[in-house]
This record gives C-alpha cells, structure tokens and sequence, in this order.
C-alpha cells in the first residue's frame, strides 16, 4: 500500500510514457489520462507533470497556486471536451483518511452519471 511520502510513483512512470495510459488532455504543465478503475462512465485524472513537493493538497504551499488553478481549469477544458454538460464532479482525496492512494497530486473528474452526496 502506498505511503504519504514524496518518491516518485507510478504518474510518473505514465508522465514519462513508461507505462501506457489514455491521454485525453496534455500540455507543458499538465496531463490528463483515463482511471485504470473507473468510478463512473467518465473517470479521468489530472496531474501536474511536475510533482514539486505536491505529493497531495495538504502538501500545497503558495507557489502551488498557479499549478492549482491550472489543474482545475483543465478539469473544466475536459468536462466540455467530454461532453459533460449536466453536470460532474471533481474530487482530491487526501491521506490515508481521505482514501489517497498515490502520492502526486491528482484531480479526479467523475461524470456520465448522476451523482450522489455526500458519498458516491
Ligand atoms: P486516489 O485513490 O489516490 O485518489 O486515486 C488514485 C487513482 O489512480 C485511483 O482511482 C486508481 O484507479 C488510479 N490508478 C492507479 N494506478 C493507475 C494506473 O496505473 N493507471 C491509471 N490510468 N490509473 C491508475
């Protein structure tokens, strides 16, 4: 089970093509890609390319501001591109209590199905 710390994990090895992913969106800064365990019909991650200490938001300190902008811009820039016009969600898990399981920060984008709140 991964561990709150800031090693390398296994984003980087999709950041670096490592290992295959289904990019949907990629810039300079920032890539998105599929979840590999999709939670609802569209599931997608979004990171930054440069982890920077930001292992997850609790890590984030003031010259994280741009880059977390950056990542919930690009999570709006999908939501069109996916065609997510009633509606969708975006979560970041948070440590182990918050059911973080990877350690570079990452914006999760849930839509394609009616949610539920506050779980689901
Ligand atoms: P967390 O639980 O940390 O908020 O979210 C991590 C997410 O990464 C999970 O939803 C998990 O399914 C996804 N994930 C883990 N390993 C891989 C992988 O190798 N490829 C892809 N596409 N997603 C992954």
């Amino acid at each position: 089970a991964a561990t709150p710390s800031d090693s390398p994990t296994i984003f980087d090895k999709i950041i670096n093509k490592e290992i295959p992913s289904t990019v949907v969106y990629e810039d300079d800064q920032v890539l998105a890609f599929r979840d590999i365990s999709p939670q609802a019909p569209t599931h997608i991650l979004i990171i930054p390319k440069v982890k920077d200490g930001l292992t997850g938001l609790s890590k984030a300190e003031e010259r994280h501001c741009e880059i977390l902008g950056r990542l919930l811009y690009t999570a709006k820039l999908i939501a069109k591109q996916e065609g997510l016009d009633d509606g969708f969600r975006i979560v970041i898990n948070d440590g182990p209590k918050g059911c973080q399981s990877v350690y570079h920060i990452h914006v999760h984008l849930l839509g394609g199905r009616q949610m539920t709140w506050p779980a689901g």
